[in-house]
């Protein structure tokens, strides 16, 4: 049996498994193939040992099932709640979750058992869930990482009489119109076999549709959607937002897809607590710039491309004082976003409802966020020219000039916005707008590279037009800043800087990397990267190469193919 992890999304991915050359795209149904229950044509099929044909998945019917293979029938009718198949065997080639009943009822063991699966070298092999995947429920499972399932819980269903959906079960009795057109629901007949045909057929859409999603990158917003029908569901994804934080993380990309951020559970999605995390951990505003402005979002993003915050930055810069001026969004769900990160992912790529009116768990993420900033960056003036989320955001500041009196749009509002800077802020006595812009990049290196980031911007210049800006130490350009990554991409010349410091880089084998990075040829990898950061390829000291992680660092240690690091550029 062969795995190969072909596209990620988080914990969720497409694979290719390949058995005995067979190959089967996943996520993937795994049919158990009986007398009673015959297994479509052509598909992925489960067998015990003593009946396996060619490209058949190997598993056994555990102890508690009888020996023989026809044993797994007598588990397949109503009331069996339990996995048909043997704990712990087949570690070996595959990661199987047991327990699966005792997990229904407990939300928590579910997700503990998740983040048991996807850690040492069982996270990269295939993911094996029994009993679980309902089509409704493959969303979730397939995000949480697994990768086969069983159709058990299909053939259990139709025994049940339970018509199943990819948003819940319906009681196949009660339909008088069925809501399908797959062949078993068209044809004019209604019965056991139909209705398992059809529970088939909806569990392979799903599957399709996952794949689709994953490749998108958009499985978050699916599961948020996907998760409505069942409580079990919605406690799964909000403990693992809240207990496994740190594992989602680490297999979030740092430059993800746009989404719509429309529930509740869109509020701690990895990549949204990620930035609030980086910006307490790694963020510093830029230097001279020592005036707060706290600003409203826009819906138009980057926001600055906005009609709203085009009136601001023309009030701010008939001022006289823009170079002084550090200007910072205010947002839900990512709280606060400072002017030279608005590029950044997910800082362009959000969309949320508007209503006008801030939840109580948004309302305390701000203050939280805006208390943090007015004491851990010390400015000289706070001012305060905000809309609906003026109340809030006021509440937490001692000091402040309030200039929009909750229209930051009116023509008043901007007179007195511009006024208060002219009257408040002396002029800035040197440097100007090219330190200004170089004490942003700097800023922005901070936050995408950590400290080391730093290290780009140390007696370098920046050239070019916003959005597309070069950092240039004298002749050599270390990276450039451009609009549609919103991140910096960087030179060979820019990954020694970083390397130099140790940060961001994968160390290999003695050899040049020709085309894209394999992870065989690599020894290890900076535990810091996560997948689409710039990375540098070295050997010892020797940066050999520079281009995009396609891999956890984890994933890059163990694997034995794949690609690892898409290179940019390679030394001759
Ligand atoms: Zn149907």
């Amino acid at each position: 049996m062969r795995f190969e992890i072909l596209e990620r999304d988080g914990l969720a991915r497409v694979g290719e498994l390949e058995i005995d050359g067979v190959k089967h795209s996943t996520p993937a149904l795994a049919f158990i193939d009986s007398e009673r229950y015959p297994a479509p044509k052509g598909v992925l099929k489960i067998e015990p040992p003593s009946k396996k044909g060619k490209g058949d998945l190997l598993i056994e019917p555990s102890g508690f099932s009888t020996s023989h293979h026809d044993g797994i029938e007598a588990d397949l009718r109503p009331a069996f709640r339990g996995s048909p198949y043997a704990a712990g065997k087949y570690d070996e080639y595959l990661s199987c979750l047991t327990e699966t009943s005792s997990m229904m009822l407990d939300s928590k063991k579910f997700v503990d058992s998740v983040s048991e699966l996807k850690s040492g070298d069982r996270l990269i092999k295939p993911m094996y869930c029994s009993v679980m995947g309902l089509p409704h429920r493959l969303a979730l499972l397939a995000y949480c990482g697994y990768d086969v399932f069983d159709s058990m819980p299909l053939i259990m269903a139709a025994e049940y009489g339970n018509y199943l959906t990819s948003t819940g079960i319906l009681d196949y009795a009660r339909i008088k119109d069925l809501p399908c057109a797959c062949p078993a629901c068209a044809s004019e007949k209604r019965g056991k076999k139909e209705l398992l045909q059809h529970n088939y057929t909806e569990a392979l859409n799903e599957l399709r549709l996952l794949r689709h999603t994953i490749s998108e990158g958009r499985m978050r917003e699916l599961v948020e959607a996907r998760i409505r029908s069942d409580p079990w569901l919605v406690q799964n994804l909000r403990l693992m937002d809240l207990d496994h934080y740190d594992l989602q993380e680490l297999h979030t990309p740092v430059k993800g897809a746009p989404f719509q951020a429309g529930s509740k559970e869109s509020l701690s999605r990895p990549d949204i607590i990620r930035w609030r995390k980086r910006l307490e951990g790694r963020y510093k505003k830029p230097d001279g710039a020592g005036v707060l402005l706290l600003i409203p979002c826009s819906a138009r993003k980057p926001y600055s491309k906005s009609q709203s915050h085009k009136r601001f930055l023309q009030a701010i810069w008939q001022s006289g004082r823009a170079d002084t001026v550090h200007e910072v969004i205010v947002t839900s769900p990512l709280g606060l976003v400072p002017r030279e990160l608005e590029l950044f992912y997910p800082a362009k790529d959000y969309d949320i409802p508007v209503t006008g009116h801030w939840d109580r768990d948004e309302k305390r993420m701000v203050e939280e966020m805006v208390s943090w900033l007015v004491e851990s960056q010390r400015y000289s003036l706070v001012v305060s020219h905000l809309g609906d989320e003026r109340e809030p955001v006021n509440s937490v500041l001692k000091d402040f000039v309030d200039t929009s009196q909750g229209s930051p749009g009116s023509r008043e509002s901007l007179l007195r916005l511009e006024e208060t800077l002219r009257d408040h802020v002396p002029a800035a006595k040197s440097g100007g707008r090219h330190s200004r812009e170089l004490a942003d990049m700097r800023s922005l290196c901070r936050f995408q590279f950590g400290e080391a980031g730093e290290g780009l911007c140390d007696d370098a210049r920046i050239a070019g037009r916003w959005p597309n800006l070069k950092i240039l130490k004298g002749e050599t350009q270390l990276g450039m800043l451009t609009g549609d990554r919103g991140m910096v991409s960087l030179t060979i010349d820019g990954a020694k800087v970083i390397a130099s410091s140790g940060a961001y880089s994968v160390e290999i084998e003695d050899f040049i990397p020709k085309g894209n990075l394999f992870a065989v040829g690599i020894e290890r990898a900076g535990k810091d990267i996560r997948i689409g950061d710039d990375v540098a390829v070295a050997h010892g000291k020797d940066v050999r190469a520079v281009g995009v992680a396609q891999m956890t660092p984890f994933e890059m240690e163990l694997s034995k193919r794949g690609e690892a690091v898409r290179i940019r550029h390679a030394l001759h």
